[in-house]
């Protein structure tokens, strides 16, 4: 047994009480895993941390999920582990906040495989191989779903048939929670000032995107829906498109609903639109002045810009535009483009500022009504913090 109490990665057992998490963020084909420990400083201490890629493919790194898991316990090299935290994406109307899995937990969450079948999935089998290998420790499941627990009916219920919707479930989830929180934590430390008092348009803007209307720290909308096709235009998804396309394309092409499916999951977004899915390529084809680029962008930068308006409204009063993820963090443009044309509502985007790099920055003019912010998001973490925080885990997180 460690020092510090917990199990270790090689003498398996003993409960713990203080200690490193072991984050596991399970995708469809990869698994991410990130062993913290908290410090006496301000920041965690990464003692750990790597990728799994292409799982179940052929010649991928691992076979299976499980197979996947016991690699990453092979990588700790026997440290200490003191819990186990898993990212979940749907946790549905059951889990509102962070939940210590057991068996019927476990069953919940593959039953929420239905709104969420590949990531579900995934995330069910890492935790049932994680407990198996790491058994007589904690092991938290953190849903995406749970920071837009908060919701009020109005923007989580759809104008359908109510015994319907009630029947089966059907309602605004949201996603991309994990991120969100940190990120309005950040943001707010960005702004020193506390979150209570600030209301913020939170864009995370990675292969999937979404926009969070968050008041006083409580998400108040959110973009994505029942799953996480709604909302923005994505890199291969179609976000909002009139739901009467479906019925057209059925009864024209006799497309089946896995045909549709497709065509809005992985035909979409940029992709369907020029070809390219990851922005960085749109955007250096639309800068060479390819049309087809050029009008994908504008659909995407539109489409965002959009919901900030429309947040904004849902909002009343508006303190920081905050995006995050892949393009959020790195495209200049991206940001820029989003936001032309907003300045009569106060938000303004300093060319300077927005080409330049970093961490946390506010890329909005000095004295702007609105701050318009970039954070880099890190979801690893936020799970860690949130496990740490549950369990009474000593250290600063
Ligand atoms: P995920 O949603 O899978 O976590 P990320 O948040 O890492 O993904 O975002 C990935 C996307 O970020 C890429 O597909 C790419 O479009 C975009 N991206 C990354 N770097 C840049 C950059 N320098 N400029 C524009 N877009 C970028």
């Amino acid at each position: 047994m460690p020092e510090d109490g917990g199990a270790t990665t090689g003498d398996r057992g003993g409960a713990g009480a203080a200690g490193p998490v072991l984050v596991l963020n399970a995708g469809s084909s990869s698994l991410k895993y990130r062993l913290l420990a908290g410090g006496r400083a301000e920041e965690p201490e990464d003692l750990e941390h790597g990728q799994l890629e292409r799982i179940g493919e052929p010649g991928g790194e691992a076979a299976d999920h499980a197979d996947a898991v016991g690699q990453v316990i092979d990588r700790l090299h026997n440290r200490p582990v003191a819990a186990v935290g898993h990212r979940v994406v749907h946790g549905g109307d059951r889990f509102r906040e962070p939940v210590l899995v057991d068996d019927d937990v476990l069953t919940a969450i593959e039953e929420l495989a239905r709104w969420a079948p590949l990531h579900n999935r995934a995330a069910a089998a890492g935790i049932h191989a994680a407990r198996g290998a790491l058994p007589g420790i904690p092991h938290l499941a953190l849903f995406d779903t749970a920071f837009h627990a908060t919701l009020p009916p109005a923007a989580f219920t759809y104008a359908i048939d109510r015994e319907l919707a009630g029947e089966y479930g059907i309602r605004r989830y949201g996603f991309h929670g994990i991120s969100v929180r940190y990120v309005v934590d950040q943001a707010a430390r960005l702004l020193e000032r506390p979150v209570a008092e600030l209301n913020m348009i939170v864009l995370h803007l990675g292969n999937g995107a979404s926009a969070t209307a968050v008041a006083g720290g409580v998400s108040v909308d959110t973009s994505m829906g029942l799953t996480p096709l709604e909302g923005l235009a994505m890199g291969t998804r179609t976000g909002d498109i009139d739901p009467a396309v479906a019925f057209y394309l059925a009864r024209v092409r006799n497309l089946s609903l896995d045909q549709i499916e497709n065509q809005y999951q992985r035909q979409g977004g940029l992709a369907g639109l020029c070809g390219d899915n990851d922005v960085r390529a749109v955007q250096s084809r639309a800068a060479s002045g390819d049309r087809d680029a050029e009008l994908a962008l504008d659909v995407y930068c539109h489409r965002i810009r959009k919901y900030v308006g429309a947040y904004h409204a849902v909002l009343g009063r508006l303190d920081a535009v905050v995006f995050t993820a892949g393009v959020g963090e790195h495209s200049g443009p991206v940001r820029a483009r989003s936001l032309a044309g907003l300045e009569p509502m106060g938000i303004m985007v300093d060319p300077e500022r927005n080409g330049a790099d970093g961490g946390a920055r506010l890329i909005s003019p000095a004295g702007s009504a609105v701050s318009v912010c970039v954070v880099p998001t890190d979801e690893e973490r936020s799970i860690a913090q949130q496990t740490a925080a549950v369990l009474g885990l000593a250290g600063s997180w």
